[in-house]
């Protein structure tokens, strides 16, 4: 991050920003999942009738969610897990963490289902108190962040103390906040909101039987798909180490509150959509949904892993051969076979296909359950964009070899 002086003028334009971030943000979530409970996925015109709709947090909501967190926050820290050690720091360090999100994942849906079936736990409470709980989340992550702000700025070096408040408890003051052992970004990047997303949506298709006496193709496949996808993430928890987000992303009210609302509360839109307007799918339907999920998680996972394994084992074999690369002047290898000679970025292909597949899940009736996919596209679009320009300042011309070879940026032949 630079901390070159900025002029008045930039700094207050900088401020307005940030200001603005803070309030659209939540604005946008309270907004999307009040159009599905209030609006049966409508858009509505958010007018001051529309907001008095909002829930407030309630003092369940309040409860669950501090209970959720710290649940999570305990098995982090005493369940036992692997401990591996991060990419390289600028300082030429790496940092430990403890990889134990597969057990957590495990242990949760189990302890919810088994509090379910014994009737301690109301699955259709989370429904019925959805608006609640995002305004809950959205505090909590507020709050949060205010303590990340605080162990960053200690841990931020002398340069980045100078980066203003606003920024820093914006975009974050440091890279990874640590209080002890428990690395900040780390655990909330997944464990609190992934983890919560999947039990929403069983919370949502335990409503929809509730309702209409049966769990629809479409409730029940966007439960499979993204129970999967999620399970997935935690199968290859290492990988996550050299994420973009992990390894370049300082960890400030973006990220968590990212990981904290945006998450578990919009990316539950699907299922949250079903609820009120059960979907049944056609046998076909059905069976092309099942293929592009299919096909996307193929894509994604194996692009991923050819990446993964390249980097660790320069020698391993792919789709038969053995890789060929581009040797940099940097010292880093760019591969230039298997996915990563088709396009730059199958992975995005991939993870974009697997999304439309759950969008398409709801039909065809309303804007809203496509939000993932439109706001992903978006996203991931933006990503390759400033991935390129980080490669590029990385690698200089040998990135552009790299481009010759490989001209398709996500989508060959298209894009
Ligand atoms: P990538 O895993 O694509 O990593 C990009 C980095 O890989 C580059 O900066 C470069 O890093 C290295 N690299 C680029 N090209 C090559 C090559 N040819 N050979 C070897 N190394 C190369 O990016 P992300 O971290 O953004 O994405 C990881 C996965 O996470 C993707 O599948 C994405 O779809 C998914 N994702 C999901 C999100 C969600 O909300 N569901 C959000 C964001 C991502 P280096 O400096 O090491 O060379």
């Amino acid at each position: 991050m630079s901390t070159t002086l900025k002029s008045p003028r930039d700094s207050l334009i900088n401020n307005i920003g940030y200001v603005l971030t803070l309030l659209a943000f939540p604005a946008l979530t309270l907004y999307a999942v009040t159009c599905m409970t209030h609006y049966d996925g409508a858009l509505a015109i958010p007018n001051t009738q529309f907001w008095a709709q909002v829930d407030p947090p309630t003092l369940h909501s309040s409860a669950f969610y501090l209970l959720w967190f710290v649940f999570q926050l305990m098995i982090h820290i005493f369940a036992p897990g692997r401990v591996v050690r991060g990419s390289t720091l600028a300082d030429g360090s790496t940092l430990p963490y403890k990889l134990n999100g597969l057990f957590s994942f495990l242990l949760s849906i189990a302890l919810f289902l088994f509090a379910a079936w014994l009737g301690w736990l109301d699955p259709g409470e989370l429904y019925g108190q959805f608006g609640a709980f995002v305004s809950t989340a959205n505090i909590a992550a507020i709050a949060i962040s205010v303590v990340v702000l605080i162990v960053g700025r200690r841990q931020a070096s002398e340069q980045n103390r100078q980066v203003g408040f606003l920024r820093a408890y914006v975009v974050g003051a440091t890279l990874n906040p640590r209080i002890g052992k428990l690395d900040l970004k780390f655990f909330c990047e997944s464990r609190p909101g992934m983890t919560l997303w999947i039990l929403i949506n069983f919370a949502l298709a335990w409503q929809q039987y509730q309702l209409y006496g049966y769990v629809s193709n479409s409730m029940a496949l966007v439960c499979i798909f993204q129970t999967l996808y999620i399970l997935d993430y935690y199968v290859f928890e290492e990988a996550i180490l050299t994420t973009w987000d992990i390894k370049h992303e300082r960890y400030g009210f973006l990220l968590c509150w990212g990981c904290l609302v945006f998450i578990p509360f919009t990316f539950s839109l699907q299922a949250l959509y079903l609820v009120l307007s059960p979907v049944d799918l056609s046998t076909w339907s059905v069976i092309a949904i099942i293929v592009l999920n299919v096909v996307g998680y193929a894509i994604f996972r194996s692009s991923n892993l050819q990446k993964h394994w390249f980097r660790k084992e320069p020698e391993r074999r792919i789709w038969g051969k053995s890789p060929e690369y581009i040797q940099t002047s940097y010292g880093s290898k760019l591969l230039t076979s298997g996915w990563w000679g088709v396009a730059r970025h199958t992975n995005y292909l991939g993870d974009l296909m697997m999304g439309l597949a759950w969008c398409l899940l709801c039909g065809f009736e309303h804007i809203l359950p496509y939000f993932y996919i439109i706001y992903f596209t978006i996203l991931l679009l933006h990503r390759e964009w400033r991935d390129n320009r980080h490669c590029a300042q990385k690698y200089g011309k040998d990135w552009d070899e790299y481009r010759q070879k490989v001209p398709w940026r996500i989508v060959p032949g298209l894009y």
